[in-house]
């Protein structure tokens, strides 16, 4: 708490920054000022995680996706309503966490009690952007160096999409192609105009993109065409080609073992003891369809986990020990790395 709280902690070194800024930066302001910034984007994300889930399930259904009074779902508009009675959420019901904690969790018309997972969600929203805060601009400031503003934004909405396809990954077994798309595009594009902000030129930004659609298009082949079951979807490929682009391929590579490993300790166990690891059932989603394989409940090896989490997690955690990963690594590797 005393890096929250005690001020002022001045920098150890002299800094290129005005003062003005300095003080402000430096502010405990700032540090609330960041939390508070993603809370509030935590809770677009509950907007876009719930959306495309919706959207997904009607698309499955081969309908479009209405509401129950007819009207049509749009995703960049509308009101977020009630999932359950449909009641258009007031603007003073949607504040992140105090809402939740006001409403005690609970719609203010039906009384249905709202998820749980609403609020963490704001909540990893709030703790990841002052982490990278922290991260991005106060240590470098402390140290001397110069605040990474547009990195601290920018990783802002990389980890929150992560959050986002972690999200829709447990729930239809979908990572929405359309969405890594965008934000690898912006990571591209932050590359080209700021270099500094992500650390990954560009070229090594492509380089891992391409290897990581690739690795992971070629296993997708190979369950398809050798062990005729579609095992590994191309969403994870798809998930990889955002991450090359944002981490490069020290990330890619990080993110990639970091996740199966992470993957087998978690499932494992899980499945052992007949505990489902997403929230919805694939057939039932998707339907009956061959190319999907068949799921056997004394088999292992035949049980299908949504690997999209896992990866989402070993990036973020890429992101958030960066710093620790490369000091291990080049030690390990005697400084060839
Ligand atoms: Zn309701």
């Amino acid at each position: 708490m005393s890096v929250l709280l005690l001020d002022p902690i001045l920098p150890t070194a002299p800094v290129l920054v005005p003062e003005p800024w300095l003080h402000l930066l430096l502010s405990p302001g700032a540090r609330v000022f960041a939390f508070l910034w993603g809370l509030l984007w935590g809770s677009f994300t509950n907007v876009v995680i719930h959306r495309t889930v919706v959207n997904v399930q009607a698309l499955l259904k081969g309908e479009t996706p209405t509401f129950s009074d007819g009207e049509k779902r749009e995703f960049w508009k509308g009101r977020s309503r009630c999932p359950h009675c449909e009641h258009a959420i007031a603007s003073y019901d949607n504040i992140p966490v105090l809402s939740f904690l006001w409403l005690r969790g609970k719609c203010r018309h039906c009384k249905t009690p709202l998820s749980l997972r609403y609020l963490i969600v704001e909540l990893l929203g709030g703790l990841l952007s002052f982490a990278l805060f922290m991260q991005q601009v106060y240590v470098p400031l402390l140290e001397g160096a110069a605040p990474n503003i547009a990195g601290w934004l920018l990783l802002l909405l990389f980890g929150l999409t992560l959050l986002s396809v972690t999200y829709i990954d447990l729930d239809v077994f979908i990572i929405p192609n359309v969405l890594v798309w965008i934000v690898a595009g912006v990571g591209l594009v932050a590359a080209f105009v700021d270099p500094e902000a992500l650390n990954v030129p560009w070229q090594h930004g492509i380089a891992a993109a391409v290897g990581g659609f690739g690795l992971f298009g070629l296993i997708h082949l190979y369950y398809i065409k050798v062990r005729g079951l579609d095992g590994l979807g191309l969403g994870d490929a798809h998930l990889l080609l955002m991450v090359g682009v944002w981490l490069g391929p020290l990330g890619l590579a990080f993110t990639v073992f970091a996740g199966a490993i992470q993957g087998l300790l978690v499932s494992v166990p899980m499945l052992l003891r007949n505990k489902p690891i997403a929230n919805a059932d694939v057939e039932e989603l998707h339907g009956a369809d061959p190319s999907l394989g068949t799921v056997d409940p004394d088999d292992l090896r035949m049980q299908r986990v949504p690997f999209g989490p896992f990866l989402a997690l070993a990036a973020m955690e890429f992101v958030l020990l960066r710093r620790m990963i490369e000091e291990l690594l080049t030690w390990w590797t005697g400084g060839a790395l």
